[in-house]
């Protein structure tokens, strides 16, 4: 078909909802590396990981083999009130970039929480009501994920306890309040309701808080109660999992007409997007089908791809949850605080980090102005005004636009447009008065960083 026929949006019918998800670990010879118990050393058990999580989620956890993972009825009767997402063809960016390049985003930010996280939330708030449980806790940064969790368990009856990184409670006064309509309770992190909180507290009385610091204490706030469960929004391979009804629909869609990406771009925090929208497209190319170019973007300021080492870290700064082998800057990492536009995990997924050091996919960073200016030229020709974390990606699809622009090339580019940024307001006004700074980590703070991985590596 010619591309001249190609609609701005293409929407899938209800029918082509994909009714699987696809675990591309089945498809890599070379598989992540096992989680380990932090305490033996040892491949944690299911029975472990049962404590924390949900049983169903540990299941999905640890299989690498199963390929094709059917979707509850449930769940896809909540995906069909958001999905399927638009793919769409960014026709006024190209002309506004003035390249021949070809350029698609799939747009996740069509629902009330604003991003792809609602995906993933709603599968483990079934599996957690299945099991009988009360609630969840969990831990949010930005507050897409509390957001969408706290959607996910009004749905299904379930309490849903958020901590949520200090700053952000602080500079996003409205995501609380909108977790809070959906019932969820938010506490700021550091807090004073566990023990690791106030471990972290007595030590750093001044902390702005991190993602690491929340983990921990929405895991002990699990393990400590009767009938609760810790989920996570990003990182583990079960998220990933979900995610990829972002991929599966961008593939049906782009089949239809016969499109077929060169490059494919996503924004890399704990991995959860990426890794769901490049799933099928990797499938293809660890079987030898097919060749993409696929490029995880990141912050300057969190590097975890480019700077960090491949290496067993803890997943949370208070060392409760299992060692994971991934690309890490050490979970001691806390980003600098002018940093604001998310991202700001210290690790990344076992599944991408694995692709990422077989040479399977490229890692560029991303300084933080260059981010919102891209993020502004988007939101000025295509309309949508982007979240900070999506705008990596568009970052990076504009620098290959540009090249093509350069060379002549009419390259195919598909990146996730994860979601919208109304509650970054704040950092918008930063940009537009001008005061937005780029930070970029020492080798020193980085080694000093290093320095704190478990002793396991050595
Ligand atoms: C959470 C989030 C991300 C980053 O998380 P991943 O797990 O890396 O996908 C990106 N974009 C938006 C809008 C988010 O809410």
């Amino acid at each position: 078909m010619s591309n001249e026929k190609i609609p701005y949006k293409i929407y899938l019918s209800e029918d082509e909802l994909p009714k699987q998800w696809y675990n591309v670990r089945a498809d890599m010879k070379k598989k992540p590396a096992p989680l380990l118990n932090p305490g033996t050393g040892m491949p944690v058990t299911a029975e472990e990981l049962g404590h924390v999580f949900c049983d169903e989620l540990v299941k999905q956890e640890l299989d690498e083999t199963t390929p094709y993972i059917d979707i509850p009825e449930e769940i896809l009767g909540f995906y069909k009130m958001y999905r399927p997402s638009p793919l769409v063809r960014a026709y006024c960016l190209e002309k506004a970039l003035d390249t021949p390049a070809k350029i698609y985003y799939k747009f996740e930010g069509n629902n009330t929480s604003g991003s792809h996280k609602l995906n993933s939330a709603i599968a483990q708030a079934y599996y957690a009501k299945k099991q009988g449980l009360k609630g969840v806790t969990t831990e949010t940064g930005a507050g897409q994920w509390g957001t969408a969790l706290s959607m996910a368990c009004s749905y299904f009856g379930l309490d849903c306890k958020v901590y949520m990184v200090k700053v952000s409670y602080e500079q996003k006064p409205f995501r609380r309040e909108v977790m809070r309509t959906y019932g969820a309770s938010v506490t700021p992190s550091p807090s004073m309701t566990t023990e690791v909180g106030k471990k972290i507290l007595a030590e750093f009385p001044d902390t702005n808080g991190s993602l690491g610091c929340a983990i921990s204490e929405a895991v002990e706030a699990a393990t400590s109660q009767e009938g609760y469960r810790y989920v996570l929004g990003s990182v583990l391979s079960q998220v990933l999992l979900h995610q990829t009804v972002i991929g599966l629909e961008t593939k049906t869609a782009m089949d239809k007409y016969g499109i077929k990406p060169d490059i494919i771009i996503g924004c890399a925090g704990g991995g959860s997007n990426l890794g769901g929208l490049i799933a099928p497209f990797m499938g293809e190319k660890l079987k030898g089908k097919a060749d993409y170019r696929i490029i995880a973007v990141e912050p300057a300021s969190c590097p975890s791809l480019t700077r960090g080492v491949y290496a067993y870290d803890f997943c949370d700064t208070g060392k409760v949850c299992p060692l994971q082998k991934m690309y890490t800057l050490g979970s001691g990492f806390m980003p600098s605080a002018n940093h604001a536009g998310g991202l700001r995990y210290h690790g990344m997924s076992a599944i991408l980090s694995e692709l990422y050091d077989q040479g399977l996919m490229e890692a560029v960073s991303v300084e933080q102005t260059a981010v919102f200016e891209a993020a502004q030229k988007f939101a000025r020709v295509e309309g949508i005004l982007p979240a900070p974390e999506s705008s990596h990606a568009i970052k990076a699809a504009v620098d290959e636009a540009l090249k093509c622009k350069e060379t002549g090339e009419e390259k195919t580019i598909l990146f996730g447009l994860t979601g919208t940024g109304y509650f970054d307001m704040y950092a918008y006004a930063a940009y537009n008065d001008g005061k937005m700074s780029d930070y970029i980590p020492t080798d020193e703070e980085l080694q000093r960083s290093f320095d704190t991985l478990p002793k396991i590596n050595k």
